[in-house]
């Protein structure tokens, strides 16, 4: 995987180098499968596992870079969004001229399914509060609340790994993913603790559920000032949830950064963001 710089109003577009360079935006209208990951398609190229990096963007503001990939499923790393942060923090971040726009709720929107929640709440800046209550004795009911601002993503969120057990690793095999998974890029849940502890937070496993989060709206295409509370989602209603923004414009306003409220990771400009991994 590579990034490279992109001028403003490009987005985030992944580009697959082992098939002529075909390009796939990081958007909602793209988005495919979703189940342990999310996956984008166009015309039946497809890109898996895309929700780190684009939590990565999110986190250190980057708009506009493209994705070289020769492959169709994302670096694993860690089974956090660091080492993405790490590169782009390393590559270093360009201010653009054109003026960034945001996507500002202005009505609610709540979504459910079964015992599942998800929503959306209109506020001057973007905060997740994500609750998961996982039948582990680590784990049970754990609640995660955070704003985005003052570098609070890289501080609290980017770190988080991603966590499965013995058999969903066996389920994701089948189904073609993490063919490099290894103790190296996830939590390994055994059955009353972790197999290669110690965790990086006691909550851990929550704060992963935000990063996954907050790369699953990134395909909003746009930064968005609005507070979102999940209980229990997972990244096919986060999914559901972009797209049921993005299908009902009365739910919110463009606003461009003069209008919306600053903070200091989500600086006017948009920006861009180069690095590569090897
Ligand atoms: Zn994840």
């Amino acid at each position: 995987m590579r990034i490279l710089p992109a001028p403003s109003g490009t987005g985030i577009v992944f580009r697959r180098t082992d098939l002529d360079g075909f390009e796939i935006e990081a958007v909602s209208r793209n988005v495919a499968r979703v189940s342990y990951a999310t996956s984008l398609m166009k015309k039946g190229v497809l890109i898996s596992t895309t929700e780190h990096l684009l939590s990565a963007f999110i986190g250190c503001g980057i708009d506009n870079a493209i994705v070289e990939l020769d492959n169709l499923e994302l670096p694993i790393l860690d089974g956090s969004a660091q080492p993405f942060v790490a590169m782009i923090q390393k590559a270093g971040v360009r201010k653009q001229r054109r003026v960034r726009t945001y996507l500002r709720m202005t009505r609610e929107l709540e979504l459910r399914e079964g015992g599942k929640f998800i929503a959306v709440y209109p506020s001057e800046t973007y905060s997740v509060a994500y609750t998961i209550n996982f039948p582990h004795p680590l784990i049970g009911k754990e609640t995660f609340e955070v704003e985005l601002t003052n570098g609070s993503y890289v501080r609290k969120v980017a770190a988080a790994r991603t966590f499965g057990s013995r058999e969903d690793e066996q389920a994701m095999r089948n189904m073609g993913l993490i063919r490099g998974a290894s103790r190296e890029n996830c939590i390994v849940l055994t059955r009353d603790g972790v197999e290669n502890g110690p965790l990086r937070f006691r909550d851990e496993f929550v704060r992963h559920k935000v990063l996954d989060l907050i790369g699953d709206l990134a395909l909003l295409g746009r930064q968005i000032r609005g507070r979102i509370v999940a209980d229990r989602a997972g990244h096919a209603m986060h999914t559901a949830l972009v797209s049921r923004i993005l299908r009902d414009p009365s739910l919110w306003e463009e606003v461009t950064a003069a209008e919306a409220e600053n903070t200091p990771e989500m600086q006017p400009a948009s920006h861009a963001a180069a690095g590569s991994l090897s």
